[in-house]
């Protein structure tokens, strides 16, 4: 698996779990280049997908994701309690848990990922428009906000490292 290191179950799970839900690393990636493209010259596709992935590789992503991926999933098979299956199921608006879970990612990488998260889950570029179509019959309340929060907190990291360089 591109980027995972040998051994490290929890990052291939993670990776795995994600695939399974519909979502490539690459999907993650061009949500990345999409919100950091226009700031880093020459910014290429593998460093947006090379950074999605040291993202993934953080023990408090990994378990953010697997635990909005399984809630998502429960719901979607309809195996939570009332009142909570109802809530999730329908993604209500009020239910903010699922934001909070995402804050969790962006809570490693600082202030440019939440205006980035902010500003991509707004727009819900890419991938974000097919997790946010309500029509489909699957339940995506947790993977649409891990998905942007994971993009955000990629393009933070790339935004800080070539900042860096150029200093
Ligand atoms: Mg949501």
């Amino acid at each position: 698996m591109t980027g995972a290191k040998p051994g490290d179950a929890l990052l291939e799970a993670t990776v795995q779990r994600l695939f399974e839900r519909g979502v490539q690393i690459e999907e993650i990636a061009a949500l990345t280049h999409f919100l950091q493209s226009d700031y880093i010259d020459n910014l290429t596709k593998e460093e947006c997908v090379e950074s999605v992935y040291h993202v993934l590789a953080k023990r408090e992503v990994q378990h953010a994701v697997l635990t909005g991926i399984e809630l998502d999933v429960l719901a979607e098979q309809g195996k939570l309690s009332h009142p909570l299956q109802g809530i999730i199921e329908r993604d209500e608006s009020l239910y903010g848990v699922d934001e909070i879970l995402a804050l969790s990612i962006l809570n490693v990488y600082g202030t440019i990922s939440y205006t980035n998260y902010g500003y991509i889950d707004k727009v819900k570029h890419g991938i974000l428009q097919r997790l946010n179509d309500k029509s489909s019959g699957e339940v995506h309340a947790f993977l649409d906000d891990l998905v942007a929060a994971i993009a955000a907190a990629a393009s933070s990291r790339i935004a800080h490292r070539r900042g860096e360089k150029e200093r």
